[in-house]
């Protein structure tokens, strides 16, 4: 998962970003809503963690133009304590979910992975597909019953591909979804964790669409 972070306290944000990379995460961080605005436009985030408190342009301002121009990114806010009124006005504004001030990682990765799962229309926190079943928030993955070991981008990856069965995701978009700004991406690196992830799950799961991407394909 890619997601973009919009917090100016460096204390929080250095945080809030290594934490969330430890989970396997990938998340770019800047610093203000004009940033914000041009890292969205170029990149395909996942999900959007926004303080509302920025310097310049609010947090408020920048979610209210992002649903303006019909931009559905799942939007959790970070508020100062005591910022009642702000979260108010952030859900109001089209905000998905908010968290205050100090708050602990492993609450707000739970509360992001529920977001996406809203987002994407399910109900479980468990994707099954076939034989397998993935956890996103154990990291566990099971092909009939049995665990198989992934590392954390083997692991990104296939849950890029089971997330929507079917639809193939490009080189350069799992790429994008993998490595933030500033990670060095390795030539291929894409082909050695697809080649990986068919030797321990069975070459079916994965197709190749030559000149399209990787997909895995729907059952009956
Ligand atoms: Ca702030």
């Amino acid at each position: 998962m890619r997601v973009l972070l919009v917090e100016d306290d460096p204390m929080i944000g250095k945080s809030v970003q290594q934490g969330l990379r430890q989970d396997g995460l990938t998340v770019d961080w800047v610093r203000d809503g004009r940033a914000a605005e041009l890292a969205l436009t170029t990149v395909p985030y996942e999900l959007l963690l926004l303080d509302i408190g920025l310097p310049g342009r609010s947090g408020l301002e920048l979610l209210a133009g992002l649903r303006h121009t019909g931009n559905d990114i799942p939007v959790l806010v970070i508020t100062a304590r005591d910022a009642v009124a702000d979260r108010i006005k952030g859900l109001d504004t089209g905000a998905d979910d908010y968290l205050v001030k100090p708050f602990d990682l492993d609450e707000l990765a739970a509360r992001m992975r529920a977001l996406l799962r809203r987002h994407a229309g399910r109900a479980s926190p468990v994707i099954e597909h076939g034989d397998l079943r993935m956890n996103p928030a154990t990291h566990e993955l099971t092909r009939n019953g049995e665990p198989v070991t992934l590392s954390a981008r083997e692991f990104a990856l296939l849950q890029a591909l089971l997330e929507q069965p079917g639809k193939p995701l490009s080189r350069a978009r799992l790429e994008e979804r993998l490595y933030g700004w500033g990670e060095e991406i390795e030539s291929n690196a894409v082909e050695v964790y697809i080649h990986s992830l068919r030797r321990k799950l069975g070459a079916e799961q994965i197709r190749n669409i030559r000149g399209v991407g990787y997909l895995v394909p729907t059952r009956q």
